[in-house]
Parts: C-alpha cells; structure tokens; sequence
C-alpha cells in the first residue's frame, strides 16, 4: 500500500461501499465540503451518541449509528488520531479532535485513489503531536493560490502545523517601506488562515528579531541600525569556509544598544502577531547572530566578554513582549549552545527552544542539546532540513542532497522517540542568508524529503529504504522504482517516465525534471569551464575546436532550459523571481562564454541535430 503516512492498522471487508448516501459532519467546512459531491441529503446524529466525538458519515439510509471509537485512540496523545470504518451501508470516520476527522477523510480518498473502492477498517494515530513544516519567502513569493494548495498538501501529509516565514513579504504597517513591492495583503493573510483553520493546522509566524535581518538593514533608511559598523572581514591570510567567513555582510544584525533599532523591530513584531490573532506561538528566529557585540556602544554596556549578557537581555525583552500578546515564544537554539547553566538560567523558562540540526550525523549533539536544555526547564522541540545549504557542490544548487535528507529525517524521528520530545519541524530554506542570497533548489524538488518527514512523524519507525518508490506510487500515481537513486541518466530516465504517467502532481513531477536536468548542466558547464583558458592561448586548432564543441553543447543545452526553467518559476511565483531564478543559474556562465568565444575566434557549428549530448 502506497499511503503516506502508514495507516497504523487496517483491515479489509469483501464488499462495496455506497457511492453516495445521507451526510452528517460536524468537523468544520473543509469536511462538510468533502461530503457533499456524495450527498443525497442530511442526516440526523445523536448528539448524545456523539458525546463529544467529531465525525463525517455518509449513509445509506436516512438514519445512522456511530460505532464506538476504539481504545486505542482514547489515550493521551491519540487526540488526533481517527477511526475510519467503511461498510456496505456507510462510511464513518469517527476522532476526538476534528482535525483527525480530516485526516480521515484525506485516508479514504486515497484508498478509493489507490483501489478504486475502499470497504474495511482503519486505526490511525500519530507518534508525535508537533508535526511542524517550515518555509520562508526569503526568496521567492508564492501567490496566494499556490499557498492554499500547499496548505492542502500539508494536511493531507497529517501536518499539525505550519511555521512561516514571511520575511519582507508582510504588509507590515508602521514601516510599510520594509515590505518588498510583491507582499501579500491582509486580504490574503485573512485567506491563507481561513484555510489552515478549516484543515486545523496551526499557523505559527516567524519574525526575525536581532538577526537575519537582511531585508531590513540592507534598505538605505535602516542601514544605521546594524551592529557590523565595518565590513567584516576575512582573517587573514584566507578562510577557508567558501561562501565567507562568519555572516560575510554587515546587515545581518541590528545594534541591541540603540532604542531606534527596538523601536523598528517591535513594530514589525507586533504587526506580525496583530496580523495571527488566533496563532499561539511566535517564532523570534535568533539565531545565527554571530556578529553581536561588534560595536562600541555593545562592549561598552555589556562589556568585552558581554555577547551571552547581551543575547539574554534580548531574548527576555523580546518574550516578555510576546507573552504580553497572550503568545508563547520560540528561538532557535543555537546562540544558547555554548551557554553555562548560570546563563541559561537567566533566560525566561516559558521560552520554547528550537534545536535546529541538519545532519544525521549530529544525533549525538542534538541528544546532549536536548537533554541539557530540558534540564534547564525548558520546552524543546526539533528541526530538520528537507534544503539547506549543501555547499557548493554543483549537484545540490539545484535538486536537494536527499540521502543527507533523509538520513537528517530519521535521526529527528529517532531522537524523538528516545528522548520524549512532542516532534519535529521539516525545514525548507530558500536560500542560503536572507533576502540578498541566491536561490537554493527550487521550493517544489522537496517533496520526497517532506513526505518522508511526514511518515516518520507519524510512525516513527519509519524507514528510508524503498521510500522513493513508495513515494512515486503515492503522489504521483506511477510505479517506479529507485526514483532518486542512481546516477544523473538514469535518474532522469525515469523521472520523464514519471512525468508521461503521472496521475496527479503533474507539476512537481516537471519541476524534479526540469531541475535534474539543471543539475546536469552545472556539472558540464563547470567542466568546461576549467577548459576555456585555451580559448585564448596558443594552442593548436584542433584542440581549441574541441573546447568550442563541448561549449555549443552546454550552451544547447542551457538555451533548451532557460525558458523551462522560467515557465516552472513563474507558474507559481512572480515574473521578478522567476527574472532572479533564472539569472542565478545561468547568466554569469554566459558571460564567461562570451568573453572566450570572443578571444576564441568564431564559434564551432552545432552538430547536425542541434541535440545536446549525454550526460
Ligand atoms: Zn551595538
């Protein structure tokens, strides 16, 4: 079976069940919508049969009666789990919590999906209640549209909540000038909480504080604000660290000695939580702040050896602010790593930390983390990684390192259930820092990882082997073996199969090809690149001719994806990202072209069928 999550427990009955019948829910619009294409009318529920229960029934007959909910979902953390029971009179899905009557009416139409027709019994719950996915708009703005689809997505993958990140995209009020010309209205914030409330997925909103504030510091009228009073510079002779040394900018953070920088980020906060009045947490971000205590007035007021001083007196200005608003406050954790005891002590306990942790190979770091945070009295959840920042490997700029992925997946879902902890967040970072970084792998080549994050919320022994067929055969409706493994051919072999045959995602099933190819054009366009100084020396014809075929075959290729790649982007995003996406990939690569062929001499004709060749 295909379904992802794994139902826990499901039992078949030889038999049909009714197309349509009498209707009855009372979990929200989103079921009561479901419902209806197979309504022949309403039917009447006991409430007192109902006893607190939430249900969805479709019924032969005009009356109904609702089979006990079995014991295994009555214990504690079982709230959202459901029971679905499916007979040749009716259909039934029965749980404490409505969102579990969602999750149950998502499981039968994938069996009926799946089969055709669905008559039988299903047990379902979760092993972890905090299933968090995570994405910012750092780069790139998905239209309103394009986020309700992902919201039905998340939902369907048994996601309880949805942390976001809006950065500049917010049509923040008292600094109006902060939000990018491309932010969604309030009308569209009213809409994409509607619609997370019918699903029950909890909204939490991520608003950076200190750090991370690229999108504000790098605007001429905030600039004064940072704390980097100089460029921060490389210790010499060289770093080794390839994308720069520390945060490589001055704008990431604000200076926490001057009131006019408060003043500014206060109000960006409170637009974000006046704008989430039903949202329970607020993210503060906090993290990565490693140019604090940089300038005079810092060292000054917290001293030479203050940055852990200065990081508290921020962290519980900025919670005491939030928890006046009535919510709950979360940091990531990693400012607090090297905190003593004594200090962590210091910082308000009903902050919730964060471990943000993107290797399989920190399991033992997390642990520790976890346990010692814990230790202080305080409520920490987990973060995974479906894309980060790789490296610069030239494979992973644009198809996400999905054995890291993966392998990140599992040591959460392990740790969770060693160490007690309520779940995890599945990242899904844009770019690499802020809003003044190069897009990472197209939003839409995530899905394997977070599906695969989804599974292993829900059942934690969840394993990664043979995942990627799973996968293929339940989101896009194709059986396919071994889709993400193998080299680049074979892996876009079968990712065109997929895309011929693919029942639903058509479009996520175009990006995964559209960017494997991409890949494969950074891989040949960085090889050649190593060869075009022959261009302008003096060697002979024959070799320069052989540089100049390789560089018509990675140019062929580049102009065969260029408006592909351009048509992807701005199927869900703005003209301008699609103009960023598109130039990331290849406009410096056409430059350098240029300037060979020119001291190259004339350029080598195609081969006679134009086609690119293997990779
Ligand atoms: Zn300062």
């Amino acid at each position: 079976m295909a379904l992802i999550p794994r139902p826990k427990q499901m039992e078949l009955f030889p038999a049909e069940t009714p197309a349509r019948g009498y209707t009855a829910t009372n979990a929200g619009p989103w079921a009561e919508r479901r419902l209806s294409p197979r309504s022949l009318g309403p039917l009447a529920v006991n409430a007192r049969q109902a006893d607190g229960l939430f249900y969805a029934v479709l019924s032969a007959s005009a009356s109904a009666h609702l089979p006990e909910l079995p014991a295994a979902l009555c214990g504690a953390g079982r709230e959202d789990g459901y029971f679905l029971e499916a007979r040749a009179d009716g259909v039934c899905i029965l749980s404490r919590h409505p969102r579990g009557v969602v999750y149950g009416l998502h499981a039968y139409e994938e069996l009926l999906a799946e089969n055709g027709s669905f008559c039988g019994t299903v047990i379902d719950f979760s092993d972890a209640s905090f299933r968090a996915f995570h994405m910012d708009m750092r780069y790139g703005f998905p239209r309103t549209e394009r986020l309700l689809e992902i919201l039905e997505e998340l939902s369907a993958a048994r996601f309880s909540t949805f942390l976001l990140e809006y950065e500049n995209r917010f049509p923040f009020t008292r600094h109006a000038d902060v939000s990018d010309p491309a932010h969604y209205s309030p009308e569209d914030l009213r809409r994409i909480q509607e619609k997370a409330a019918e699903l029950y997925i909890e909204i939490i909103p991520l608003q950076q504080t200190i750090g991370h504030l690229e999108y504000l510091l790098k605007l001429p009228a905030y600039y004064p604000l940072r704390e980097m009073r100089e460029f921060p510079s490389t210790p010499a002779p060289y770093g080794f660290s390839p994308t720069g040394w520390k945060h490589f900018n001055d704008i990431d953070e604000i200076c926490a000695s001057r009131e006019e920088a408060y003043a500014v980020v206060e109000s960006l906060l409170d637009d974000v939580m006046a704008a989430h009045p039903a949202s329970r947490y607020v993210h503060l971000g906090c993290d990565e702040a490693w140019n604090l205590l940089s300038c005079p007035e810092c060292r000054a007021r917290f001293g030479e050896d203050g940055r852990h001083r200065l990081y508290i007196s921020h962290i519980n200005r900025m919670a005491a602010r939030v928890l006046a608003a009535g919510k709950i406050p979360i940091v990531w954790d990693d400012m607090l790593r090297g905190f003593s005891d004594e200090e962590l002590a210091q910082i308000d306990r009903r902050v919730v930390i964060m471990i943000w942790l993107y290797y399989e190979s920190n399991y033992a770091l997390a642990k520790r983390l976890a346990r010692r945070f814990r230790a202080a009295g305080f409520t920490v959840l987990g973060a995974a990684a479906a894309k980060c920042g790789e490296g610069p490997e030239p494979q992973y700029l644009d198809m996400p390192w999905y054995e890291l992925r993966l392998g990140n997946v599992d040591m959460w879902g392990r740790l969770c259930g060693e160490e007690g902890l309520d779940g995890f967040c599945m990242t899904v970072w844009s770019n690499y820092s802020g809003t003044i970084a190069p897009p990472h792998p197209f939003f839409d080549t995530v899905w394997y990882p977070v599906l695969f994050a989804a599974e292993k919320l829900w059942n934690r022994d969840a394993v990664r082997e043979g995942f990627d067929s799973r996968f293929s055969s339940a989101f896009f409706g194709v059986e396919q073996e071994d889709l993400f493994h193998g080299g680049s051919a074979q892996r876009y072999e079968r990712i065109v199969r997929v895309c011929r045959g693919a029942a639903r995602h058509r479009y996520e099933a175009e990006v995964l090809r559209v960017m494997e190819l991409l890949s494969a054009y950074r891989l040949k366009s960085q090889a050649v690149g190593r060869e075009l100084y022959k261009l302008s020396m003096d060697v002979t014809e024959a070799e320069k001719r052989i540089v100049r075929n390789r560089m018509a075959e990675v140019a062929a290729l580049r102009e065969e994806l260029k408006p592909q790649v351009r048509r992807i982007v701005e199927t869900h995003y703005t003209k301008a990202d699609a103009e960023v996406f598109v130039r990331s990939r290849f406009e410096a690569d056409e430059a350098l072209f240029r300037l060979y062929a020119a001291s190259g001499g004339r350029g080598e004709e195609m081969p006679a069928d134009g086609r690119p060749g293997g990779f």
